[in-house]
């Protein structure tokens, strides 16, 4: 057995039916064998009762019937409650393993996927929309579940039954049989072609499905704004049109699937109509009895489910397939920015964090920065100032590597980041955004985000430091409170300290600061503005400066535009030199800097 997935050349083979079902048996049939041969034990002895049962037509007919022999009355009767108990049980055995086989295969993939994805850059988030991963998660691998769970089944209890069954037509009457498999091969070509449809349908509705989940995450997670907006109807009829194609793919499948009815009940009823005719022919010429003849019927007729089902197989198998290969080109895709070879520990780093003449685009077209040069002593508070645009949310994203420079370089401590490990990288920063991500968790666990395995002291004492215990033992359940999925039964403020807190818990050298825009109250003001004076205490900091005190207050002010640098230099000087500093500066805190002089002066 190798232990090698099978590689793929080219395109095409990767989506070939003989790739995935050699990637399906080594990534996940593999490891369960022991369970898989124990149900394909339990099956043949299923399909073995399923031949005997038909067998024992004969002796019934013949022996009990026709013959009259009291003898066998008895005998007969008890073997066939003792052959149906046989079966009832090694149905239920391969079943039962059937199914633990295809669970377990489910939990297995869908725990390799999320840590896949967990490991992915953001650029790979923001080109695969949520609602297309989660389909990947629940429909995806359920439907590779059922073409697993389907093919070993139909292999092996289906075409067992039917070999036996077969193999009893031909025991008991060989001509007839003969005479009645006119229909096998007029049945394959249908098949197969359906089997092909049924695959490029079910890829589709597949892309249908994720559409709508991403449209119904946007819609319900943004509520407020559609309700605000009175935008009920418009969002009611864009998930109306992706219901409506989802429908029409879903009638389209069926008809592809269902299709196959009418051929398989045709070509068994012309073969029934040659088994009577023929059959019955026989037995009054008297060349079989009329045991065998029964017999031979009676397989036939049983025959007939696990030839459907086999005829629906291929059907059911390339669905599952399609599902299979959407996953295995999510768990393909490996992560751009990842460790090198010999990445080394940062260890635990003063914090020193420089650019050296970096350059970056998102994309192709657009340098989100050009040549960008920042030197920040480690300690000391560096504010980034500049337009809407301008490259400020860049700057902060390339120091924990979100994105790597397209040219230059950042360091810390003097080390290239990208000659650090990612793990050693994040441990060194703390990240406090604009866009607080609470999990509908309690406070504790919100808080003890920022270091695994904290205790409830150190989450109270770095809470007591954002300012956040007060608040936070006036809750109903105190720290054991559930915050609500993005923390929505917290004010702005109260989440914005739980981010602070994360972020003292976690006691990193350096940290990245986007200033929260939106205006709140002077009392929650105060908190949060206290909060981060003792955060940003002794450490390298970085901040996206949106209020007046955080600007003066640091040691040095870049201002950027346009993805450059265009001024540095201290609050006094900045606004000495009267360039873009001092225009911004002019717009954006004349208010603020009216109201403090108005306190100076009453003071
Ligand atoms: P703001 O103050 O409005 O948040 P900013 O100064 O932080 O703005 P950035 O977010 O750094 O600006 O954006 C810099 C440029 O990069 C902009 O032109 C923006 O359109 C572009 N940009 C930002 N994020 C992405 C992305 N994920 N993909 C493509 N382009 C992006």
């Amino acid at each position: 057995m190798s232990d090698q997935a099978p590689k793929p050349q080219t395109a095409e083979s990767v989506s070939s039916t003989r790739y995935l079902v050699g990637r399906l048996w080594h990534d996940a049939i593999r490891n369960y064998i022991g369970w898989v041969v124990l149900a394909v034990l339990c099956m043949s002895v299923m399909a073995g009762t399923n031949a005997f049962s038909a067998y024992l037509m004969k002796p019934i007919v013949d022996d009990v019937f026709v013959a009259k022999n009291e003898a066998m009355l008895w005998p007969v009767g008890l073997l066939v409650i003792g052959t149906f108990m046989i079966k009832g049980f090694a149905n239920y055995s391969q079943s039962m393993l059937m199914n633990h086989v295809g669970l377990r295969i489910i939990a297995d993939t869908q725990n390799r996927l999320f840590t896949h994805l967990a490991h992915m850059n953001l650029n790979f988030f923001h080109r695969n929309p949520t609602g297309t991963l989660i389909s990947r998660f629940t429909l995806d691998i359920h439907q590779m579940k059922v073409a697993v769970s389907n093919g070993l089944t139909g292999f092996g209890k289906d075409l067992l039954s039917l070999i036996g069954l077969i193999g009893v037509m031909f025991y008991q009457d060989w001509q007839l049989a003969f005479a009645s498999f006119f229909a096998f091969p007029v049945a394959i070509y249908p098949i197969v072609r359906i089997g092909r449809r049924m695959r490029k349908v079910t890829a589709n509705t597949q892309v249908e499905l994720g559409l709508f989940t991403t449209v119904l995450t946007q819609t319900f997670q943004g509520i407020r704004v559609v309700k605000a907006y009175g935008m009920q109807a418009y969002e009611a009829s864009r998930i109306a049109d992706v219901v409506e194609r989802i429908y029409k793919l879903n009638m389209k499948a069926a008809r592809t699937r269902e299709i196959s009815r009418p051929i398989m009940e045709t070509l068994g009823g012309g073969a029934i109509f040659v088994v009577i005719v023929y059959g019955g022919s026989r037995v009054i010429a008297e060349t079989t009895t009329a045991g065998a003849f029964f017999s031979f019927l009676t397989a036939l007729l049983m025959a007939y489910e696990p030839m459907k089902r086999l005829a629906g197989l291929n059907a059911s198998m390339q669905q599952g397939l399609a599902g299979a290969e959407r996953l295995y080109q999510l768990l393909d895709q490996q992560p751009e920015i990842t460790d090198k070879p010999n990445a080394r520990d940062l260890g635990k780093v003063f914090g020193a964090v420089s650019f050296d003449d970096v350059t970056f685009a998102y994309s192709d077209e657009v340098k989100a920065l050009s040549n960008v040069s920042i030197s920040i002593p480690a300690g000391k508070t560096v504010a980034l100032v500049g337009p809407s645009g301008a490259g400020k949310s860049t700057i902060l994203n390339l120091i924990p590597r979100f994105y790597d420079v397209d040219a230059g370089s950042i360091s810390i401590d003097s080390t290239d980041i990208r000659d650090a490990t990612l793990d050693s990288l994040f441990g060194n920063i703390a990240l406090v955004s604009q866009e607080i991500m609470l999990f509908d968790d309690t406070v504790s666990a919100n808080i003890a985000y920022g270091k695994g395995g904290a205790s409830q002291d150190e989450v109270e004492h770095a809470a007591r430091h954002a300012a956040a215990h007060d608040f936070i033992t006036e809750l109903p359940d105190g720290y054991d409170t559930i915050v609500g999925e993005q923390g929505f039964k917290l004010s702005g403020g109260q989440r914005q300290r739980l981010a602070i807190a994360r972020a003292m818990l976690k006691d990193a050298p350096v940290l990245l600061l986007d200033e929260a825009t939106s205006a709140l109250d002077t009392e929650s003001e105060r908190h949060i503005q206290a909060a981060l004076y003792e955060l940003m205490e002794g450490r390298t900091t970085v901040v996206i400066a949106h209020r007046l005190s955080t600007i003066i207050d640091a040691d040095l002010i870049y201002v950027i535009d346009q993805g450059r640098i265009v001024e540095q230099g201290a609050h006094g000087e900045l606004l000495a030199r009267g360039g873009l500093y001092k225009k911004l500066y002019e717009l954006q805190f004349n208010d603020e800097l009216a109201a403090e002089l108005a306190v100076v002066s009453q003071g």
